[in-house]
């Protein structure tokens, strides 16, 4: 049975990352694509539609869009943050997280990177930009561990690259737009949005709202590396939580290995995932307060 013919009852969960149409119909094409598949579509300068997708763009800020952007930037991530961005919510599994800051009142205005010449961060963009049009979709199907990835293509009426003669497969796509350190570097924050929609879905404790202060810390650990570090470093964390000293020791530099333990943590909060390990001394007296909380001897 092929992936487009398996029934939606399969489904446990699944995420989508694409665009809408302001009338709010779907512009995605109902087909599941793997990497072998192809399909006809390139961009480039002489396209009569030319940067009409960076205006007015829907784009979510992932860790590592917000990582790249500030390097590519010069700045820290507060300072971006405030910049370049405004707060929101990721309705399917309502969690706040930043977008691109789009021109304009409305927000339909151009993206503050776009020229005439194109984008002015086009080595760091994000990845909604990059994968643009094609969607990317995470799958969970019911009695299985792992998810899944599939592409859908996106065909917006202004976008005319579509027309374009040129074919390629989902891989070699993937591969010129340089997606694959995204995808490796976003995977556990993929994985938190996925397991807080499954939540949601199935009616789970957070079927309810998180509390302020939680989303709160899924926010900084989303946005802002510099101060994940000053949480790692600054407060208790370290002698609550059992960390390799190589490890602590990479944390204060390595930005990437510092969003991995974010992701640990906040899987370990939210789910109670053995992704970090409380030390024993710090397990055992919270054991005996509890205890003592309910009365026990
Ligand atoms: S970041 Fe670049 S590619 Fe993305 S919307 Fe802005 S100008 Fe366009
Ligand atoms: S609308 Fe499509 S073809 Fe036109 S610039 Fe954007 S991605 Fe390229």
């Amino acid at each position: 049975m092929t992936d487009t013919q398996r029934p939606k009852t399969d489904v446990e969960v699944e995420i989508f990352d694409g665009v809408r149409a302001p009338d709010g119909s779907s512009p995605v094409e109902p087909v599941r694509l793997k990497g072998q598949d192809r399909f006809n579509f390139s961009c480039h300068r002489g396209v009569s539609c030319w940067n009409a997708c960076c205006h007015g763009a829907d784009v979510t800020l992932s860790p590592y869009d917000i990582l790249r952007l500030c390097r590519n930037l010069g700045l820290r991530p507060r300072e971006f943050l405030e910049r370049y961005t405004v707060p929101a919510v990721w309705e399917r599994a309502d969690l706040p997280v930043a977008k691109l800051k789009m021109g304009g009142d409305d927000g339909t205005g151009p993206c503050a990177f776009v020229t005439e010449d194109g984008c002015t961060v086009y080595e760091d963009r994000p990845a909604t930009c990059r994968y643009y049009p094609l969607g990317l979709a995470t799958v969970k199907m019911k009695g299985h561990q792992t998810v899944e990835d599939f592409h859908f293509l996106v065909k917006e009426a202004h976008c005319r690259g579509h027309d374009e003669d040129h074919r390629q497969s989902i891989d070699q796509f993937r591969a010129e737009q340089g997606v694959e350190a995204y995808d490796r570097v976003n995977r556990g924050w993929m994985d938190i949005l996925m397991k807080m929609t499954s939540w949601r879905t199935v009616g789970g404790p957070f079927g309810r709202d998180l509390a302020p202060p939680t989303r709160k810390m899924f926010y900084m650990v989303s946005t802002d590396v510099d101060a994940l570090r000053r949480f790692v470093f600054e407060t208790r964390f370290l002698d609550i939580y059992e960390i390799d000293p190589d490890v602590v020791d990479r944390l204060k530099t390595d930005d990437e290995a510092l969003l991995a333990l974010g992701f640990d943590w906040l899987k370990n909060v939210l789910f109670n995932e053995r992704t970090i390990t409380m030390k024993e001394a710090v397990l055992h007296d919270a054991v005996a307060k509890a205890r003592e909380d309910m009365g026990a001897t």
